[in-house]
Order: C-alpha cells, then sequence, then structure tokens
C-alpha cells in the first residue's frame, strides 16, 4: 500500500470524462473515496444522469475499487445560476467575451465546489479533495489554475483548521495524456467507460456515438475531446510501430 493508502478523499464528480478519470486514479491511490455532484442548472444535464452508472461500473473495472468506493453526494448549486447566466446554464450563444474568456466561463464555480467540498469533507472525515482541473487544455477558465487552487488549498485548510489537500491529477495533462491515463490506470475497459459512459458535450447531445464518444461534435467540448482522443491514438499508432 502507498504512503497515501490510508487517506480518504472526495472527488468533484461531474460525470465527465476528466472526473470520471479523476476518480478511476483517486480508487488507486486513497483508501475510502466519495464523490460529489453539483446539479447547477448546467445545459449538459446528461452528465449528471451518467455518474450512478459510472460509478457502479468502476467498482467492477478493479476488484480493489469496490470496497474503496463509499457514498456519492449531490448538492443544489442553482444558486449559480442566480448570479448570471452563462453558455454553461442558459440559452447563450458560446462566443469569446472582450476579457479573453469564452461565455462558458462561470465566475467562482471551481471556487464554491472546492468550498462546498470542504466543508462536506470535514463533516465526513475526508481529508483530500480531488479535481480534474486543467490548466493545460481548458479555456483559460482563471478557476481552474493551478496558483488559484493551491492558494484555495491554503485559505480551505486554514478556514476548517485541517490540513486539506487539494490533488488535480490532470493539471499538467492535455486531452490526449488523459486518454492514456485512463488507459494506464484501467485499461482497455475504462478507456471504453469513459468513450460510452460519460458526457461531455455543452448541448447536452447524445444521439450519435463518435470514435471519441457521444455528443453534438461541434461545441468546444466536443471539439477538445474529439481533438484530444485522435492525437491519443496517432501517439498509439506510433508506439505501435515495430522496430
Ligand atoms: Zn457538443
Amino acid at each position: 500500500m502507498t504512503a497515501s493508502g490510508q487517506r480518504r478523499a472526495l472527488v468533484l464528480f461531474s460525470g465527465g470524462q476528466d472526473s470520471t478519470t479523476c476518480l478511476a486514479w483517486a480508487l488507486t491511490q486513497f483508501a475510502h473515496v466519495e464523490t460529489l455532484g453539483f446539479d447547477y442548472g448546467q445545459r449538459h444535464r446528461a452528465e449528471l444522469d451518467c455518474r450512478a452508472a459510472l460509478r457502479s461500473r468502476l467498482t467492477m473495472l478493479r476488484p480493489a475499487w469496490s470496497p474503496r468506493l463509499g457514498e456519492d453526494h449531490l448538492l443544489d448549486m442553482t444558486v449559480l445560476k442566480q448570479l448570471g447566466a452563462s453558455a454553461m446554464t442558459d440559452d447563450v450563444a458560446i462566443t469569446m467575451q472582450s476579457d479573453g474568456l469564452p461565455t462558458t466561463f462561470v465566475p467562482g464555480r471551481n471556487l464554491l465546489f472546492f468550498t462546498l467540498a470542504s466543508a462536506l469533507a470535514y463533516r465526513r472525515g475526508l481529508d483530500v479533495l480531488v479535481g480534474g482541473m486543467s490548466q493545460t487544455d481548458y479555456s483559460g477558465y482563471p478557476d481552474c489554475r493551478d496558483n488559484t487552487l493551491k492558494a484555495l488549498q491554503v485559505a480551505l485548510s486554514l478556514g476548517v483548521d485541517r490540513p486539506l489537500t487539494l490533488e488535480t491529477p490532470l493539471m499538467w495533462l492535455d486531452k490526449a495524456d488523459t486518454w492514456e491515463l485512463a488507459q494506464q490506470l484501467g485499461g482497455p475497459a475504462l478507456v471504453e467507460l469513459v468513450r460510452t459512459e460519460t458526457h461531455t458535450c455543452y448541448l447536452n447531445r447524445r444521439d450519435t456515438l463518435h470514435a471519441w464518444g457521444y455528443g453534438c461534435g461541434h461545441c468546444p467540448a466536443c471539439v477538445l475531446r474529439a481533438q484530444g482522443h485522435q492525437q491519443w491514438m496517432a501517439r498509439g499508432a506510433v508506439s505501435r510501430t515495430p522496430g
């Protein structure tokens, strides 16, 4: 068992590709893992509907994972919608704003998510918070950046007077690396689970199964996921070439 083997984690688990990969990662790292989802009136509600099936399918992938997976929690975060419209929650076109951020940016979202996660972790006796944020391949959301989350880790630990660790295993990975991480953690079965059972599309479309999964194929989330999958497949082709 690793040094972190006795630690207890709470994974921010939306039902998307990244948080599902993070959940598999946490199940390899920690003795006990609980999951937390947020209903903030997101247009891509389909991802919330994927969560229960994903949790149950993950426990079947590796014998060690099943006893580690604990309770699931879902919090109502529709207050985010009251703070203002975004393309993530309302019928707003996905475009670039004058400040260089896309209209899918929901200000404060990850700050609030982690703050609530720290409160739940306190109640549940959990000491690690895991999130799928990445600075490499996202849309420049400032609350996905490493410095933001490092500062938040300090603030939250002080605020509950307990050492809380914020783990972001995808922080320096791109989308192709995230597919590769799934392959390393759970082999082809996990890759297939991520491909067919997770949801990414901002427009909530699940009618067409592509090589990279379900989605409209055109929104920024679909494009990122599809490109990452294509790059990862191309890398695989290179590494499989004899000699
Ligand atoms: Zn889409």
